[in-house]
């Protein structure tokens, strides 16, 4: 699903935030990503989700290296391939948690109606078809990341990637993410997750450490 090699990522400015990066993951996994802050996880994170590109080395995803994509490629597998789930949920603050959701298919060229209907179905997945009018302030943080789960999964991506989904929230609601997560990576879901969390680390299958902008 994932192979990179030979990733450097320097950010304007000098920054080397990654350097001689190779690695492999396959479909199907469930991947833990740890090192201290710094050390480089989000950048790798965003260039596996082809939201960044990297300097040099070669970055491919589900059999396309992103660097020979056009934008329009490289938005097609982005809305076709990828979810991607942030610690600070990213939600519109005006938006009820319907919209939230629905909003996630506006560039797949699906009508309004069905968006909205597939939204209430994600929502019911993941515990929230009672809270479908709430808008964001009104949710818990664990009801903000599960509307933005069931938004990054709405168009069932085969590769779900998320940066610290629980650096915001307590344990108990940071279970329930990573329950849901887990529960996607049963379905067949490729799950790639950052955490700072020990526990959660060590309860998943395989872990890539990163320090100082290279596997450790
Ligand atoms: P982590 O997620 O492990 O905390 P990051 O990947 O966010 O690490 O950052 C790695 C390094 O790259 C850090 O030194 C950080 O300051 C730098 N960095 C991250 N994003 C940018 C950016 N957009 N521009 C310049 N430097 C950045
Ligand atoms: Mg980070």
């Amino acid at each position: 699903m994932i192979a990179l090699e030979r990733v450097r990522k320097v950010y304007p400015g000098g920054v080397t935030a990654l350097d001689d990066v190779s690695l492999e993951i396959e479909a199907g996994a469930l991947v833990a990503i740890v090192g201290p802050s710094g050390s480089g996880k989000s950048t790798l994170l965003h260039l596996v989700g082809a939201l960044d590109l990297p300097t040099s080395g070669v970055v491919n995803i589900d059999g396309r290296d992103v660097a020979a994509l056009s934008d329009a490629g490289l938005s097609r597998l982005r809305a076709t391939t990828i979810g991607f789930i942030f610690q600070q949920f990213h939600l519109a603050p005006g938006l009820s948690a319907l919209d939230n959701v629905a909003d996630g298919l506006l560039y797949a060229g699906v009508a309004r109606a069905e968006r909205r209907r597939r939204a209430v179905l994600a929502l019911e997945r993941v515990g929230l078809g009672h809270r479908l009018e709430h808008r964001p302030h009104q949710l818990s943080g664990g009801e903000r990341q599960r509307v933005a789960i069931a938004r990054a999964v709405l168009g069932d991506p085969p590769l779900l990637l998320a940066d610290e989904p629980t650096g915001n929230l307590d344990s108990a609601a940071g279970e329930g993410v990573m329950a849901l997560l887990r529960a996607l990576h049963a379905a067949g879901t490729t799950v790639v997750v950052i955490t700072h969390d020990r526990d959660i680390a060590a309860s998943l299958p395989r872990r890539i450490a990163v320090r100082d902008g290279r596997l450790a």
